[in-house]
């Protein structure tokens, strides 16, 4: 019997599987600060936590939610059929956006839904396309640069030197955060973009006319891009020179973690100085220590701009003057950002297959 067969048995069980995993069962889960009881709140809290039972799945399988998957994939920019052909049925399409997925986010290319690609695909995320750029031509020299566009290259065309104007919301606001420390956030976000080029960036009280116009949104919210309540989405931004700048409001937002004791905490400022590369021009980068890679972690701090990330706006907007290299900007060669990752969601694939056991135990 091949290992999918077994899924396909499974998947009917599923939400007893998590029942499951929300019982006392294992006498560690009542301890304080036990994994096993994080791990599986986060399970439970992810918006993509459903397609942990995809893992493995292969190619000419059917499994109930792989059509959701595909919405997935068709979401941010990897597939291209109408809503009506999309089915539970792992197609050549199907493999061909796993493909093109692993390629983009830097991931082993296999075409399945091996564990590294599914731990990829149920992290939050940058709500933006990976698909609609243009990747700097550059990259057969430099195989570091992976950085990338909006089709057409746009930018803002303000003459030098330039300064964009940004407005927080009158009415789409947090209010769990000081105002104060929001705004103390976005400076800091704004000035390491300005460290890079030569683009100052001035809070204005007119949201109307601010180049940059910043607010939280729940749900569907005007724009064709409905926000997903907590984890999944996280925000997105508009190429230049549109300025909308739009945060998930069903988020819990932290500026610090030490006071927001959330598993599902999100840090403001990383998703903050991400979402500005947006503004600025900047599509998401294939490089996963750089700011503009898609994904980001709960609990995680990503605030530092990488040299990917300086030598893709630099490329646009030229250098400041005043800017040095530091070492803040080398890339992590050891992916320190994803270690985090990796531990977490090793443990919870290890509950995962210790939840699948039990039931065969019970079968
Ligand atoms: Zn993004
Ligand atoms: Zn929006």
């Amino acid at each position: 019997m091949s290992p999918f067969s077994n899924w396909s048995r499974l998947s009917s069980l599923w939400p007893l599987l998590l029942l499951l995993g929300s019982l006392p069962l294992f006498p560690a889960r009542t301890l304080k600060n036990d994994p096993l009881t994080e791990l599986a709140s986060d399970i439970q809290n992810n918006t993509w936590h459903a397609f942990v039972k995809l893992l493995d799945a292969g190619k000419g399988s059917e499994v109930t939610g792989m059509s959701e998957l595909k919405k997935y994939f068709q979401k941010f920019g990897y597939l291209s059929i109408p809503d009506q052909n999309i089915t539970d049925f792992f197609d050549d399409n199907l493999e061909s956006a796993v493909l093109s997925y692993q390629r983009n986010l830097g991931l082993t290319v296999t075409g399945k839904l091996d564990e590294e690609t599914m731990k990829e695909i149920i992290l939050p995320r940058c709500g933006m396309s990976d698909s609609a750029h243009d990747h700097s031509s550059s990259s057969l020299l430099h195989t570091t640069k992976n950085y990338a566009y909006f089709y057409g290259r746009p930018r803002w065309m303000k003459s030098s030197p330039m300064t964009l104007s940004y407005a927080f919301s009158p009415n789409a606001m947090i209010d769990y955060i000081d105002a104060s420390e929001i705004r103390a956030v976005f400076q800091r976000a704004f000035s390491r973009w300005s460290f890079a080029i030569p683009v100052n960036f001035t809070e204005t009280d007119d949201y109307y006319t601010a180049d940059i116009k910043i607010g939280f949104y729940n749900g569907d919210h005007g724009d064709g891009e409905p926000f997903d309540g907590v984890l999944g989405v996280l925000a997105h931004a508009f190429s230049p020179e549109n300025g909308r700048f739009h945060l998930d409001g069903a988020e819990i937002w932290a500026v610090d973690f030490d006071q927001e004791r959330s598993k599902v905490a999100v840090d403001l400022e990383s998703v903050v100085t991400h979402e500005i590369g947006h503004v600025l021009g900047l599509a998401h980068s294939s490089v996963k220590d750089a700011v503009m890679y898609p994904s980001l972690s709960p609990r995680t701090k990503k605030r530092d701009l990488k040299l990917d990330d300086v030598e893709g706006v630099q490329a646009l907007y030229g250098s400041n003057p005043n800017f040095k290299y530091t070492s803040s900007l080398e890339h992590d060669t050891s992916s320190s950002n994803n270690i985090g990752i990796g531990k977490r969601t090793t443990s919870k694939w290890t509950i995962f297959f210790g939840m699948v056991t039990l039931m065969f135990m019970m079968i």
